[in-house]
Parts: C-alpha cells; sequence; structure tokens
C-alpha cells in the first residue's frame, strides 16, 4: 500500500459571524439612559451592576426607577427629572433610549454625532449595538446572542447554560484572578503551568461549592510534574451529536490531535482551536501512515509533555489498532486512557432504524472485517457468518464483498438473505441500499457508493426504513437486480 508520513493540517477558517460579542469594562464610566418603564428599569440596573454611573433622563421617571437608584448593586444611578438634552450624550460610554418613534430617532443620530454606542431598545435599526441574554458567574460572564432572529431561543440557551455552570464557579474564577500573579511568578511559562490551569478549570467545572484551603493545597503540589497523556478518543460515525461528552473534553483539552481520514471535518471543528491537527491517515485503501510512525509519533509529543488525543472514527476499540497504540504507549510508560464512541454499525442501525437484535429474528449481532493484513478477504469461520439468525456488520467490506460471498454461500448462506450497502452513515452524505445478499456485489458495483461503506447482513435488516435518513437508494438497487 502507498504509505505518506504524518502531516500537520490547518485549523479550519472561522464561519461568518452575525455580530462581533465584546465585552465592555464600564466601571467608572458614564452610560446615559433616556426614557422610563420597565425597559429602562432593567437597563439601568445592568449598567449599574458592571460598575457605571448611570445618569438617567426622566421627566416622569416611575416608583421602580427611583427605589433602584436609592439602591443599586454596584456603581452609582442618577435620576434627572428632565428630557434628555444632545449636549448630556458628551463624553458617555454608552447610551441606551428606551424610546420611541421621532424621539427614539433623534436620540440615536445625537449619539452617533458624539461618536457613542447606542441601543435603542427592540428597535435595532436605531442600535449600533444590543444586549444579549446573561450567564452570571462574574468574573465569568456568558453573552448570548442571536442578532435578533430568536430571542425565545436565546433564553432557552440561557436556561441550558445556567444548569450546566454551578453557581460556584465564580468564586474559582475569582480565585483564578487572585493567584494569577503568584503562579506566573512559581511556575514557568510551558506545559507544566498549563498543566495546573487545566486542573484548576477541571476541578472549577466539576465543583459543587467554592474553593477550598485543600483544593489550592492539592493543585499546588501536585504541579510539579510535565505529564503528557495519550487518549484514543472515538469520534463516532460522523454526526458530531453522537460524540460522548467525555470525547468532547479530550478534544477541547488536545495539544495534539492524530486524526485518521475518517474523522468527520464537523468533529474536528469541535476541537481547542489552538491544539495542533495532524493527518495521519488510514481509510480504506488510499494512501496511509505507517503504524510504527503513528506510535513514535504520538510517544514523543506524549514524552515533550503534550495532551495527545489519537482521534479514532467510530470506537477507538472496533477495528481500530488499538492494541498497537495502547501497548506502545504502556511500553513507553506514557499514561494512556480509552474514551469510547458510537460504532459505524450502531451508528447505521439507529439512523436506519434496525434493531440489531430483536427475538423474532435476530438473536445475534457480530462485527467482522473484510480486510486482511495481507490484502483481500481474511480467512473466517464462513458457517458462523451464514447463519441468516444473526446480523452481521462487514467494515472494510466493500471491495473484497464479492471474494467472500461465494464462501458464505457454500457455507449455507441463503442468497435470497436480506442485505443492506451504508454510506456514510450519519452524515449529510448518507447514502444506502437494499438488495438481496447474492445481488449485493453486483449493487456495489453498480452505485459506487462513497466510502466508508458498511455492510449489514442478515433477516432483521429488512426491517430498514427506507428513507428515514440519509438517501435511499432502494429502488435504483431493486431496478439494478
Ligand atoms: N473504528 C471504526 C471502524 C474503523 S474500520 C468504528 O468503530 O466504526 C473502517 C470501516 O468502518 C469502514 O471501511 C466502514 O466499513 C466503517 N465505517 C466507519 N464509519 C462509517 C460510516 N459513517 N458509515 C458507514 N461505514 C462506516
Amino acid at each position: 500500500m502507498h504509505q505518506v508520513p504524518p502531516r500537520e493540517t490547518r485549523v479550519p477558517r472561522m464561519h461568518p459571524l452575525a455580530v462581533l460579542p465584546i465585552f465592555v469594562d464600564l466601571a467608572g464610566k458614564r452610560v446615559v439612559l433616556a426614557g422610563a418603564g420597565d425597559a429602562a428599569v432593567w437597563k439601568e440596573e445592568l449598567a449599574a451592576a458592571a460598575g457605571a454611573h448611570v445618569e438617567v433622563f426622566a421627566p416622569d421617571p416611575c416608583a421602580e426607577l427611583d427605589a433602584l437608584s436609592q439602591a443599586p448593586p454596584a456603581g452609582s444611578i442618577a435620576v434627572v427629572r428632565r428630557r434628555w438634552r444632545a449636549d448630556d450624550l458628551a463624553g458617555a460610554a454608552l447610551a441606551v433610549g428606551a424610546l420611541a418613534g421621532e424621539e427614539a430617532a433623534a436620540f440615536a443620530a445625537a449619539a452617533r454625532r458624539h461618536g457613542v454606542p447606542v441601543n435603542i431598545v427592540d428597535t435595532p435599526e436605531l442600535s449600533t449595538f444590543s444586549f444579549g441574554s446573561i450567564v452570571n458567574r462574574s468574573p465569568v460572564v456568558i453573552g448570548i446572542g442571536t442578532d435578533g432572529a430568536a430571542p425565545v431561543l436565546a433564553q432557552a440557551i440561557r436556561a441550558k447554560i445556567e444548569a450546566l455552570l454551578h453557581p460556584a464557579l465564580g468564586v474559582w474564577a475569582a480565585v483564578a484572578l487572585r493567584l494569577r500573579a503568584t503562579i506566573a511568578a512559581r511556575l514557568p511559562m510551558g506545559p507544566t503551568r498549563r498543566d495546573l490551569w487545566r486542573r484548576f478549570a477541571d476541578k472549577a467545572l466539576a465543583a459543587r461549592a467554592a474553593p477550598a484551603e485543600q483544593d489550592l493545597r492539592d493543585l499546588a503540589f501536585s504541579g510539579h510534574r510535565n505529564c503528557g497523556s495519550v487518549a484514543l478518543v472515538g469520534a463516532g460515525p460522523g454526526d458530531p451529536e453522537l460524540l460522548t461528552l467525555k470525547a468532547l473534553r479530550a478534544l477541547q483539552s488536545a495539544d495534539v490531535i492524530l486524526y485518521d481520514r475518517l474523522v468527520s471535518p464537523e468533529v474536528l471543528e469541535l476541537a481547542r482551536r489552538e491544539a495542533r491537527r495532524m493527518l495521519v491517515g488510514k481509510a480504506g485503501g488510499g494512501a496511509s501512515c505507517r503504524q510504527d510512525d503513528i506510535n513514535r509519533l504520538m510517544v514523543r509529543l506524549a514524552r515533550e509533555g503534550k495532551r495527545v488525543v489519537r482521534l479514532k472514527g467510530g470506537d477507538p476499540m472496533v477495528f481500530g489498532r488499538a492494541a498497537e497504540e495502547l501497548a506502545a504507549c504502556r511500553a513507553a510508560g506514557i499514561a494512556v486512557e480509552v474514551v469510547p464512541g458510537i460504532t459505524a454499525a450502531l451508528g447505521a442501525a439507529a439512523e436506519l432504524q434496525i434493531p440489531l437484535t430483536d427475538r423474532r429474528h435476530t438473536r445475534r449481532v457480530q462485527f467482522v472485517t473484510g480486510h486482511s493484513e495481507a490484502g483481500g478477504a481474511p480467512a473466517h469461520d464462513w458457517p458462523s457468518l451464514a447463519d441468516p439468525w444473526t446480523i452481521t456488520a462487514f467494515y472494510m467490506s466493500a471491495r473484497s464483498f464479492a471474494d467472500m460471498l461465494p464462501k458464505l454461500i457454500a457455507a449455507g448462506l441463503d442468497p435470497a438473505t436480506p442485505a443492506l450497502a451504508v454510506s456514510a452513515a450519519t452524515t449529510p452524505r448518507s447514502a444506502h441500499a437494499c438488495c438481496a445478499v447474492r445481488d449485493l456485489p453486483a449493487v456495489l458495483a453498480s452505485l459506487a457508493l462513497p466510502q466508508p461503506c458498511l455492510i449489514l447482513i442478515g433477516n432483521g435488516v429488512a426491517e430498514a426504513r427506507a428513507g428515514t435518513a440519509g438517501e435511499s437508494l432502494r429502488a435504483t438497487a431493486v431496478a439494478h437486480s
């Protein structure tokens, strides 16, 4: 087989942004607010909470606005009982108008003349900035924006993030802020310091309370090793939604990602932006890297103190050369863990709604390969693959299936047994074809299903729901046979 060395690949370019979220420091700055009513009160509270000196211009302020000005959450609030004037805006950091009609337009124009960013409540066409939904774990502040498309969606997202982040997270972040200088003075920049902060982040995200003295001591004393590691991570069959939370975490804390061609771009997109990405080949038939080279590279990077993620399509323990990679890490004394993924057969079964066991007609499920070290089909125990009451998933078999079929039939497989080929399961490119197993080689040849392609055989396969997901090629397949 043609071989190539591992090569570094570029981080994909950023997708277009509807707006740019930025974080404005308002401590001690003047914010001008015009208008009264609920919207005004809310914006007044928000600006004051961020430490601003808020000046509210309202000829007839409501009682709540007055009350808030007596007890602001931070900063200060001054209510001026008259209509705003253009020169009130001079030197303001931000301007907010809870106004309507011509007065709103005049306020926005005055703010622009003074070069002050302006928001007119519920009027994006007059505003130069908008407020997002906020999750407040100050100093961690999360802003959510939908560019006006769906405020209710923003609220729902906010609720999810609120549930995900414990209220004590803010205290952890505040502690980080205090410790930053001390740690910078004690630990040199590089893997050791980064490792300490990673462990700090892991602890902070898992914590259910504010940090105790002991938590910080634990971190300090375990922080002087330069501990590189390797994780064999399952990327699943293609749909990024099928990643485990653990796989996502590993991708987001990786220094280097060594990935196979089977890994979908959508999954790679979820990795930490700064992580180096290296394509190490391995895809049916095409050029690939030597397994020894991959092992050596993995061990070398981990020895340099890197967190290495070896990212594989599907599950790393299913036809993934995991044995060799685990052995290489163990022999080198490198800490290694395995994060499972959804293997292609399970992804395809879910997508096509084929139960892999069914007491009526499927008693067993088995995964086999159509590829041997020497090339061509391996020497299987053919009778065990000929049982029609089993679903057999053939991996890496699109090319060798024509050679295997006569052996299966000679071992007793009924040529009319239902068969299915599915390509790129769980991705937008997914396509599949169903036919009797005797016709499968001809169907595979005529349809030229793209890689990767999985073959499923057994009585239970007839349950596949045509057209449920992906493109069903059943009609073409049947016409051909
Ligand atoms: N570790 C992987 C398998 C690697 S072997 C897993 O657990 O899925 C490569 C083979 O997997 C391909 O030849 C193909 O048969 C199968 N495969 C992987 N992803 C697939 C997908 N999205 N659709 C169909 N087959 C897939």
